[in-house]
Order: C-alpha cells, then structure tokens, then sequence
C-alpha cells in the first residue's frame, strides 16, 4: 500500500472535496485579500480564488494549491477582465489538472437578467468560460460569496458548476 503522503496516492473525489471544505474559511479571506489588489475605474472588485489539483506533483502537498484572480477594468469604454478565468488560467499554466473549487467574492449585483441574488454570480461569459475550460468539471464546486466583515459570519452560496449552468439553462 501507496503511503499516506506518497505522490502517487490515487486521491479520491472525496477527499478532494474534504480538504476544500477543510480549506474553506482561509480560501475566503485569500480571496478577499486578493479582491483588494482588484481595479475598477467604478471601484466594482471582484476576488477570485480556485483550489486546484494535479496528479504529477513531486512531493503530495504539491498536489494541492491555490490560484486567485482579480478583475480589471481600466476605464469604461474597456474590455473587463473577469477575476475567474485569470484564477483558473493560472492554475492551468502552472501544470494543474484539475479544480476542486473555486471561490468568488464580490458586492453582489444584477445578473443579465436583472435579478439580485444574495451574492454575486460568475456572469454569462466566465460560465461558458468554465463550461469549457479544461480544469472544470461538472462537480467543481463554486462558492459565491459576500465580502466577509471582521468579526460577522461569511455569507455564502454553493453550487456545483453543473447545478449553475443547469440555473440559467445553459448546460
Ligand atoms: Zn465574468
């Protein structure tokens, strides 16, 4: 039988999603921080932060690590860059395989249907984005969250990507 730290442990689904639970408080507030390097000419900041996996890492904590994103918008009449795709395209570059899940915080604001929710939801570009993208899977769960206050509970929803697709007919 493989160690419990060898590098080539098969590590289950289970586990995986263990450990992102495990990870979950410290995966909010690193996503935070990284919220507060964001820039919008409308002060509109949104963190990204996707704990990922990959199977060929030299040692077993290397198996797991955190990529985050930030937004851009430069000015108005510029092409936004979402925080999502520059978290999970980090981890791609970086020889990762796999997202566990991904964390997004931002003040929440209509979605392109004009609809309020409780937190802020990926928009219409970044979930065809992770329809698609290599590192996704219909399992990976996405937490959205609000900006956590010092010293009040985090708020927070969860999806996997399959039940957001599935939420605005886009699966
Ligand atoms: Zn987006």
């Amino acid at each position: 039988m493989l160690h419990y730290l060898s590098p080539e442990r098969p590590v289950s689904q289970e586990e995986k999603k263990r450990r992102f639970y495990q990870g979950l408080e410290t995966a909010i507030w690193q996503a935070e921080r990284a919220r507060s390097h964001a820039h919008s000419y409308r002060d509109f900041r949104v963190g990204a932060a996707v704990e990922a996996f990959r199977d060929d890492a030299l040692s077993f904590p290397h198996r797991f690590r955190s990529f985050y994103g930030i937004n851009t918008k430069i000015l108005k009449e510029r092409r936004p860059i979402c925080a999502e795709p520059i978290a999970l395209s980090s981890a791609l570059a970086s020889g990762y395989t796999e997202a566990i899940g991904l964390v997004i915080i931002g003040e929440p604001q209509e979605d392109e249907h004009g609809l309020l929710h409780k937190t802020l939801r990926p928009c219409r570009e970044c979930r065809l984005f992770m329809k698609e993208h290599p590192l996704m899977r219909p399992e990976t769960i996405i937490i959205t969250a609000r900006p956590p206050q010092e010293e009040c509970a985090i708020i927070f929803e969860e999806h996997t990507l399959e039940e957001l697709l599935k939420a605005y007919g886009e699966s």
